[in-house]
């Protein structure tokens, strides 16, 4: 991602900023307001339209592929459900093939076992209850075998465009690094991130968050110098210029 030119904004440590996104409940943030809009803006320049990284053709095959992808890369995922879709891209298809076929699959994912156990229960489940159908909110979705909270804001998201914010450990690390949050949880991070994130970019910015931290603001070596929020971001231990 390249920086684009904006306005110049100096982020005030310390003085945390008024929530002016959606469900305002915590005050975490240390960045100002216009710091935090300026950090999006800027995404939404470099990355107007930014994809998640797991394949999906449908919101059952994502969903699924969120569920495999616990622990797990996502190419990883990717390389076993490109032959399993072929096969089974439904509920009632994967459900037929039950779980010894399903092991055989996706095998080289770790808790291969678990998951497939996971996966077909699920897809019996959205037979029986729900038409064949991957429900869109939330207590249903965190109803099925397999899914938790991090997993139904994905296919929220991704499947249903909902501004949902899906805290993996990428999101976590940018969020407490630049600012964003000082959520000591993944749930504490998210509300933190609903509360600042500017409502225009509801939608799209976890997968910014998720990619930044992914390609950028790496755990061990962030690459500070090539960032570009590195004016707004807050984080103490930047990498220096000339060091990545
Ligand atoms: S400046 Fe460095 S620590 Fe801050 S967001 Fe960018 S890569 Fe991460």
């Amino acid at each position: 991602m390249k920086a684009s030119a904006g306005p110049k904004i100096t982020p005030k440590s310390g003085q945390p900023t008024a929530p002016s996104g959606r469900g305002a409940r915590r005050r975490c943030t240390l960045l100002t307001g216009a710091a935090v809009a300026e950090i999006f803006r800027r995404f939404a320049s470099a990355n107007p339209d930014p994809k998640g990284e797991l394949e999906h053709t449908s919101p059952f095959t994502l969903l699924v592929a969120v569920v495999l992808s616990a622990q797990a890369t996502d190419a990883g995922v990717n390389k076993a459900t490109r032959t399993l879709f072929r096969v089974a891209d439904t509920p009632e298809k994967m459900a037929a093939l039950g779980a010894e076929r399903l092991q055989e699959f996706i095998k080289t994912i770790g808790l291969f076992r678990n998951k497939a156990k996971n996966v077909i229960l699920l897809s019996q489940r959205l037979v029986a209850e729900h038409g064949g159908k991957v429900p869109r909110d939330r207590a249903a979705l965190e109803a099925l075998p397999g899914v938790g909270r991090k997993s139904a804001n994905v296919v929220m998201n991704v499947a249903f465009g909902a501004p949902t914010l899906a805290v993996d450990t990428h999101v976590f690390r940018v969020a407490n690094r630049t600012g964003l949050s000082s959520g000591k949880t993944p749930l504490e991070v998210e509300q933190d991130l609903l509360a600042v994130v500017p409502r225009e970019y509801g939608v799209p910015a976890h997968h910014w968050l998720i990619l930044h931290g992914r390609y950028v603001c790496k755990a061990r070596r962030p690459e500070c110098p090539r960032c570009l929020i590195r004016d707004l971001c807050l984080y103490e231990h930047k990498t220096p210029e000339g060091s990545t």
